[in-house]
């Protein structure tokens, strides 16, 4: 699950997890801080819950 486009900003910064509030220093820590579940399912989450929100508006 590699994501290689843009369009995934305002979750995560450079060098932050918005998501986990987690601070993530350098590339090889990112990149393994987004392939942990804990991630994957707060980001599940996060987007079921934009998505519900987006569409009661
Ligand atoms: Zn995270």
């Amino acid at each position: 699950m590699k994501s290689a486009g843009a369009g995934d900003e305002g979750l995560f910064t450079e060098s932050y997890c918005n998501i986990c509030n987690a601070q993530l220093i350098s590339e090889s820590q990112r990149v393994a801080h987004y392939e942990v579940s804990t991630h994957t399912q707060r980001e599940r989450a996060v987007t079921h819950i934009t998505l519900k929100a987006g569409l009661i508006n």
